[in-house]
């Protein structure tokens, strides 16, 4: 499809930009699906935030994604929010309709997409979550959202464990359906105890990511057991040393990459509502 006057802007906004993969992913769906949008990456500092939010709005912006440093002073630039990213406080996609700005977070429905995608649903689970950051934010609040029946949130004391209180407070006051506890991380036998009585545990912390590629929160093998499904949001190596461990021990292992491919296909079904060719883009784009 050739760039027309009738071309409609798809963009990515944040600081750096130039390593991400969407700019390849979104314009290889919308030659793809027959879309008439182009996406292009914009280098923006997070005090620029509004500034870009305006020109993008000048232009008429089909939709855009935010990335870091921006996805925290995106929330105070939308006109609206998603559920999820108002409790997530975070905003990593905008649909530009109907003249407003409409802040979503995908993240969250991008790890839930992935568990679904590989035979687990969350509905009446009990998971036990490691992390207190970005990734482990959004895992918590969308899955609590989503239906899962019981939270065990596991964080360690540095600079992000109030994120993980905060949370945690979140989820007591909007999804009271959801049951909900923070623990210290460093509380070994509690934190084996607690994924020994849970469905699910994900790793949202950046343990596993280079340079702690040789390190996992799971030390002891025997708390793998079969029925436990263990998911990761490190993609980068592609398979974690939890992930590597987990499968040997014959647990449903759920890698981050995923995530990350269905946090986008999320994403452009927003801006167009088609579906993304995933398993093309997958290949395509997403092998190590
Ligand atoms: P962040 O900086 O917001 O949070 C980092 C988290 O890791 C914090 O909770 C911190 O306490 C924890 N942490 C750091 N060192 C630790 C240690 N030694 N022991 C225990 N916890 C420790 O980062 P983020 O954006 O949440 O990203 C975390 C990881 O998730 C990164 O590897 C990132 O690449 C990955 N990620 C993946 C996706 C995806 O789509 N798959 C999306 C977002 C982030």
């Amino acid at each position: 499809m050739e760039i027309s006057g009738h071309t409609q802007l798809l963009a990515l906004i944040g600081s750096p930009i130039g390593h991400s993969g969407s700019p390849a992913m979104h314009n290889y769906s919308s030659q793809k699906t027959g879309v008439d949008c182009a996406y292009l990456a914009f280098d923006i500092k997070e005090e620029e935030t509004r500034q870009a939010f305006d020109a993008l709005r000048l232009l008429k912006v089909r939709g855009f994604n935010v990335t870091m440093p921006c996805k925290t002073a995106a929330v105070t630039c939308c006109d609206d929010l998603s559920k999820a990213a108002r409790l997530i406080g975070a905003v990593n996609t905008v649909v530009y309709e109907n003249g407003k700005m409409i802040g979503h977070n995908t993240d969250g429905l991008g790890w839930v997409r992935n568990c679904r995608e590989n035979q687990v649903e969350i509905q009446g689970k009990k998971m036990t979550v490691a992390g207190s950051g970005g990734a482990a934010t959004a895992i918590a609040i969308t899955a609590a959202l989503e239906g899962l029946k019981e939270l065990a949130v596991f964080a360690i004391r540095d600079s992000f464990y109030a994120n993980a209180k905060a949370t945690v407070e979140k989820i007591r006051a909007n999804v009271p359906g959801c049951k909900v506890n923070l623990y210290d991380l460093a509380d070994t036998d509690v934190f084996y105890r607690q994924v020994g009585e849970s469905d699910i545990f994900t790793n949202a912390t950046r343990v596993g990511m280079k340079p702690m590629d040789q390190e996992t929160l799971i030390e002891d093998p025997k708390v793998f057991r079969p029925e436990l499904v263990v998911s990761d949001v490190v993609y980068n190596p592609r398979e974690t040393r939890l992930i590597r461990e987990a499968k040997a021990a014959g647990c449903r292992t759920i890698p981050g990459i995923g995530m990350l491919l269905w946090q986008g296909a999320e994403a452009f079904r927003l801006f167009t509502g088609k579906d993304m060719p995933a398993k093309e883009v997958m290949e395509r784009y997403f092998q190590e």
